[in-house]
């Protein structure tokens, strides 16, 4: 047993995983977090009764079949836990009464698809085998590239090499470039609406197929009881191996001599040393403010200068006394037009979707039931609306007065039954997690970024990791766990120790 000391910034996904496998390879460890309490971006808060969900909506890995599954049973996080595989992946209405369900089972879209637009049968073809096609798309998460040898790469270029004509098609094509195959004028329009809104036309095809794919397997469902929950699952299991987190502790500075990270000094001027520090907070934060922008090279320039972020959101939520048991379930919820734009924090939409969680009964009082609507927006008007809280907070309340209008025609009644309603803005995220322009997901996947991965290491500086989203573009929570892991493995490299699991106790 090896008992050197890790801190780690922050008690996210990334941070409490960090934590996890390093007390399971004899790691002494503290977790440092600025908030009261764990999952950052993962979370979920409470108004007036009902609990509104900030996060997972779809979590990969939710059942075996995935390898995201044994990571999940690692970190203790899926045991006892129900799993919702909604049956619809989105619900997509046009203004003439037309409905394009993009339907979680493969064969079921096909179908649907194929009444709704004969015309297109072949390209609907196309798309469907490509979501089959994806099933069997080999995802080597084993260990970090960063441990690959030789074999291991020859390992994983035969494993993958039955896919490169599929890769070659897919992962260069834009939604809204494959959207205009179609002849069908409906099809064409709604298509691209599919992928979640942080993300642009320039989405590319091939991380929709591989969603679309785990949709048909269901390994990708929604984790009952909500995103805070989820994440004090980790949390348990960190303290049981023997952890310790301190929060209300955030750290301003990263403590350097000679090159070596020693240790943190938090905002309260007390200072903490340890061996290694990892960082698993905010990618630019750590880099710019606690390292002081030090420790970067031209590649870390070019991504913080040109790399385009998730899109940060408006995110209202609303607490309903009604269940909508007629209404189906989705994944990602239900998008309808709106009978006239309406102008929401700075500019006008057309549309909306609302996500209705009534198959959480965690969420809500019995008989009622939490809903969120959210819109992409941009950051730099919220910052200057943010000086003035008075219009800051008018604003908010705008918001919510013209979306619970917009469902009322949706929906009709349901402004009566509405009995909480709050609305969180990209300050608010930002303010609540440290994340970079309050964004959620660090950098956003296009067909240009899709293949990047950042380096968990800065040059020049020894004993400090960066785990979290900041290092893959499209950020998630299975990405922010796996992250946690790789830098242990990376850790015990540098140790020469072999890195060693834990299995968790099921409940
Ligand atoms: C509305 C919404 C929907 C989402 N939907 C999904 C989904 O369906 N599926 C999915 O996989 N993911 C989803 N996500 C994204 C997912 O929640 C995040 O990508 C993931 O949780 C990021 O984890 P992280 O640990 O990398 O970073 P963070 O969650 O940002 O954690 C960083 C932690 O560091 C702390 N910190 C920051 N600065 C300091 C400091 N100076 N000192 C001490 N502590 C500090 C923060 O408080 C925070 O706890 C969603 C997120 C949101 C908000």
């Amino acid at each position: 047993m090896n008992e050197k000391s890790v801190t780690i910034i922050g008690a996210g996904i990334a941070g409490l995983s960090a934590g996890c496998y390093a007390q399971m390879n004899g790691y002494r460890t503290q977790i440092l977090e600025m908030h009261h309490r764990p999952g950052g971006c993962c979370t979920t808060w409470e108004r007036d009764g009902y609990k509104i969900d900030g996060a997972i909506h779809w979590l990969t890995g939710s059942k075996p079949g995935n390898p995201f599954y044994s990571l999940w049973e690692e970190l203790g996080a899926l045991q006892g836990r129900n799993i919702v595989d909604h049956e619809e992946y989105a619900r997509i209405e046009g203004k003439d009464g037309q409905v394009f369900v993009v339907y979680s089972d493969v064969d079921r879209l096909e179908k649907h698809m194929t009444e709704l637009a004969p015309e297109d049968r072949q390209v609907i073809k196309e798309f469907t085998d490509g979501i089959r096609t994806s099933i069997d798309f080999p995802m080597p998460i084993e260990k970090p590239r960063e441990l690959y040898g030789p074999i291991d790469g020859l390992k994983i270029m035969l494993r993958m090499r039955p896919f490169f004509a599929f890769l070659r098609k897919w992962e260069k094509a834009t939604i809204e470039d494959f959207a205009q195959r179609f002849r069908n004028p409906f099809l064409r329009e709604v298509f691209p609406l599919a992928v979640n809104l942080q993300n642009g036309p320039d989405f590319p095809m091939l991380g929709f197929l591989m969603s679309l794919a785990w949709m048909d397997q269901k390994v990708a469902g929604y984790p009952v009881g909500g995103s805070l929950e989820f994440a004090r699952s980790l949390e348990s299991r960190y303290l049981a191996l023997g952890g310790e987190i301190h929060y209300e502790s955030r750290v301003d500075k990263i403590l350097v001599e000679n090159d070596r990270a020693v240790g943190v000094r938090l905002a309260d001027g007390s200072e903490q040393y340890s061996d290694t520090v990892i960082s698993a907070a905010d990618g630019r934060t750590t880099i710019f403010d606690m390292l002081n922008g030090k420790y970067i090279s031209k590649k870390i320039q070019t991504y913080y200068g040109d790399l385009p972020v998730s899109r940060p959101v408006i995110y209202i939520a609303l607490g309903i006394a009604s269940t909508f048991d007629e209404m189906p379930h989705q994944t990602t919820g239900l998008d309808f037009p709106l009978n006239e734009p309406v102008k929401i924090g700075e500019r006008e939409r057309e549309r909306m979707c609302v996500q209705i969680y009534n198959f959480d009964p965690t969420l809500a009082p019995a008989g009622k039931t939490f809903m969120r609507v959210y819109f992409a927006t941009d950051y730099e008007y919220w910052k200057e609306l943010g000086q003035d809280p008075v219009r800051y907070a008018a604003k908010k309340e705008k918001i919510a007065e013209r979306v619970i209008t917009s469902l009322n025609r949706r929906f009709p009644g349901l402004a009566s039954k509405v009995e909480m309603w709050d609305v969180a803005t990209p300050l608010t995220f930002e303010r609540y997690t440290g994340n970079w322009q309050g964004t959620f997901l660090g950098w956003r996947i296009t067909t240009k970024t899709l293949r990047l991965r950042m380096d968990k290491t800065l040059p020049r500086l020894e004993n400090f990791y960066m785990a979290g989203q900041w290092l893959e573009p499209g950020g998630g929570v299975p990405t922010a766990a796996l992250s946690g892991r790789d830098v242990v493995q990376l850790l015990c490299r540098r140790d020469k120790n072999p890195f060693a699991v834990a299995e968790a106790n099921h409940l």
